[in-house]
């Protein structure tokens, strides 16, 4: 039986320290604020503004939103964006994506100041992961995965990583963060061939690849530490990741489910996010 990385006592356990954080900040009269920017509705971006929000409101972490239409001009979308960057009451912005169509995500991105940018994603961000600096965030989802596993102490230093994905939002920068781990990385993505052999040669094999049930016992072999990012929604309404966990975990030292595994941190490293802004913004 695979140990199961559960993500839901690594949230609690980030939690409870950042409130201490939070309290910290408030005490010096800073109350660390998060605003979320939307264009439109989407389903998966509503589910995880909620989350985040619940996240935020047990810490002590002010949240507001900013929802823009969809067919609103991408112009408005930049200004939104500087008016929040400028604004001395908030320390983190978070801009859901993808944008609908017709908007220009690179330049959204870029207009997010660094020092708010919670969730890696302007160039500044992307520069100081690639270069270790400390003053940038990674990716929220990236880091989730690295939390998950210095929580439940899985090796990593000396160890072969694989990671499947090579997105900037995860197999990019998961791949940097194990580096940063002394971890033996390998990427693969679309155009890999020999898969299977790759994935028994890593120790941990880290799945984002966006595809439901793309690894299977016939890629793992035992002992393997497997961290499945990918989540899917199944026509019956339940969720699925990237491993078809039944034939993974039996073979798998240890294993994160879907649900409950990655996603159940995020938010947590979000807030921890906020909070580091609020701390350096107010330095
Ligand atoms: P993406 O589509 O941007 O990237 C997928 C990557 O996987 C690409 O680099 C591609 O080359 C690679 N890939 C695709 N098919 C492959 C194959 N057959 N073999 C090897 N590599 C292959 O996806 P993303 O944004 O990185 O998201 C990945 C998954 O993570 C999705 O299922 C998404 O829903 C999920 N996700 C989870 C969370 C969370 O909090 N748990 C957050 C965001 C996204």
């Amino acid at each position: 039986m695979a140990e199961l990385l559960k993500g839901a006592p690594v949230a609690a356990a980030l939690t409870e320290a950042y409130r201490a954080r939070a309290e910290a900040l408030r005490a010096r009269g800073v109350a660390p604020a998060l605003a979320f920017v939307r264009v439109g509705a989407r389903e998966d971006d509503l589910a995880y503004e909620r989350a985040a929000r619940r996240r935020c409101e047990q810490i002590g972490i002010e949240t507001r939103t900013l929802a823009l239409p969809e067919n609103a001009p991408r112009e408005e979308l930049l200004d939104a964006l500087r008016t929040l960057g400028g604004d001395a009451s908030v320390h983190g912005l978070l801009l859901f994506r993808p944008l609908p169509e017709g908007f220009d995500e690179a330049a959204a991105c870029a207009a997010i100041p660094p020092e708010k940018d919670v969730d890696g994603v302007s160039p500044a961000s992307m520069a100081a992961l690639y270069a270790d600096a400390p003053e940038g965030f990674a990716p929220c989802t990236a880091e989730a995965c690295l939390a998950l596993l210095r929580y439940y102490r899985v090796p990593l230093e000396g160890a072969h990583a694989l990671v499947i994905g090579r997105s900037l939002v995860i197999g990019k920068p998961a791949a940097l963060l194990l580096l940063r781990e002394n971890a033996t990385v390998t990427v693969a993505h679309s155009r890999t061939r020999e898969l299977g052999a790759l994935c028994r040669a890593a120790d941990v094999v880290l799945v984002a690849a966006g595809r439901a049930g793309l690894i299977g016992a016939e890629h793992l072999r035992s002992g393997q530490t497997v961290v499945d990012v990918g989540i899917h929604a199944l026509p019956d309404g339940a969720l699925c990741g990237d491993v078809r966990f039944a034939e993974a975990e039996p073979l798998a030292r240890a294993i994160t489910p879907v649900p409950g595994g990655v996603g159940a941190v995020t938010a947590a490293v979000l807030c921890g996010h906020v909070l580091r802004a609020a701390e350096r913004l107010s330095e």
